[in-house]
């Protein structure tokens, strides 16, 4: 069976992009140096019929922008909340599920970081975002204050990976598993999933954080909370296994979405294939290392069997097809 592959900016206002004009496009086989027509994923518009009319020239890319502070708080010590006012366009932009969006840290692009939307104010236009102080680039986001500026670069879209196992979602049994940073990525997903009318099972570990800090952000959805350890050493618990088992085979889950880092869901994985529930459908954090989110600089580009190399910052496609088969040499 084919692989489903999709390019999380086709048929976008930033589609077709540089990959076209070197015949690297992820979706159309005649942009990627083929003479045939046969791309890979249809979406409603032709790239290579947009590519043309655009005179054989990628569509200007991502702008920049300078926005207000309004709120700054330190909610513990590596852990720092910001909320910003941004045009109404870029807000009803970034009110997808999986965007995100560069914050710049330095006057040099190359220092621009990667952070997840927690949460979009369409009516006021207030993006709130949580980030977790690790190193360079985040401690640098210590110095933003409260009614002064933060720059970004925006929209982008590829922060989850298996957005069409979202979006297939309705009126289903759901579980969400969010570990530590995990959870502020996690919100706009419960808000899609609860919008389907799913019911929504949360397994919730916040360490290496005291507290709950996303419960105000999903105070308006209803879903079942369970506060449990669900890593240790980069192991899965027994609990979480138990209820992983559980809730697929007892109460009917076959969609999990995984809201944290890589191990979580490569052992969710291994996990689920373990008790022969390998139909369980998946999403998960794209935690790729990113720097251009165009799929130029190769910060992000993971290599698989058959010589094949993904584009992880535009490449969308199911959970598995990005921890399987990868290789390392
Ligand atoms: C799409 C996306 C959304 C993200 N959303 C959030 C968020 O909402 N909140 C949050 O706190 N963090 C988020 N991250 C992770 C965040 O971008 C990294 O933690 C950050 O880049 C670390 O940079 P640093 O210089 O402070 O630390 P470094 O010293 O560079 O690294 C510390 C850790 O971060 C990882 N890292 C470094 N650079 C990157 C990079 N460019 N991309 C991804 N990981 C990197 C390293 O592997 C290391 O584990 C997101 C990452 C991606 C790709
Ligand atoms: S790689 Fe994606 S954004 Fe670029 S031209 Fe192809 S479909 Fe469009």
């Amino acid at each position: 069976m084919r692989e489903y592959i999709d390019c999380i900016d086709a048929g976008t206002e930033f589609c077709p992009c540089h990959l076209a004009e070197s015949n690297e496009c992820i979706l159309c086989s005649q942009l990627h140096g083929s003479k045939f027509c046969d791309c890979l994923n249809w979406n409603g518009v032709c790239i290579y019929h947009e590519f043309i009319n655009n005179n054989s020239k990628a569509k200007k890319g991502r702008d920049t922008y300078t926005c207000k502070v309004i709120k700054k708080e330190l909610l513990e010590e590596n852990l720092l909340l910001i909320k910003f006012l941004v045009p109404h366009k870029l807000a009803v932009d970034l009110s997808k599920a999986g965007s995100y969006v560069f914050v710049r840290t330095n006057e040099n692009i190359y220092f621009d970081v990667p952070i997840s939307i927690l949460e979009v104010d369409i009516e006021r236009d207030i993006i709130a975002i949580i980030i977790e102080i690790r190193g360079i680039k985040t401690k640098k986001l210590l110095e933003i204050e409260e009614n002064g500026d933060i720059t970004i670069r925006a929209p982008y879209w590829n922060g989850v990976f298996g957005i069409r196992n979202i979006n297939k979602q309705f009126n289903n049994n759901v579980l969400v598993i969010a570990k530590g940073i995990g959870m502020a990525p996690m919100v706009p997903i419960i808000r899609k999933l609860f919008l389907n009318k799913n019911t929504i099972n949360l397994i919730l570990d916040k360490a290496p954080y005291k507290e709950n800090y996303i419960k105000e952000y999903l105070k308006e959805y209803d879903y079942n909370l369970i506060e449990e350890v669900v890593l240790v050493q980069g192991e899965l618990t027994e609990e979480a296994k138990a209820l992983i088992k559980k809730f697929i085979k007892n109460e009917g889950v076959k969609y999990i979405h995984i809201a944290g880092a890589d191990i979580l869901t490569v052992k969710i994985i291994e996990y689920l294939d373990e008790i022969g529930a390998k139909d369980v459908s998946l999403s998960c954090c794209n935690n790729s290392k990113m720097c251009c989110g165009e799929g130029i600089c190769g910060s992000c580009t993971v290599r698989f069997a058959g010589r094949r190399v993904k584009r992880l910052c535009k490449l969308q496609t199911d959970p598995r097809n990005v921890f399987e088969g990868r290789r390392l040499i």
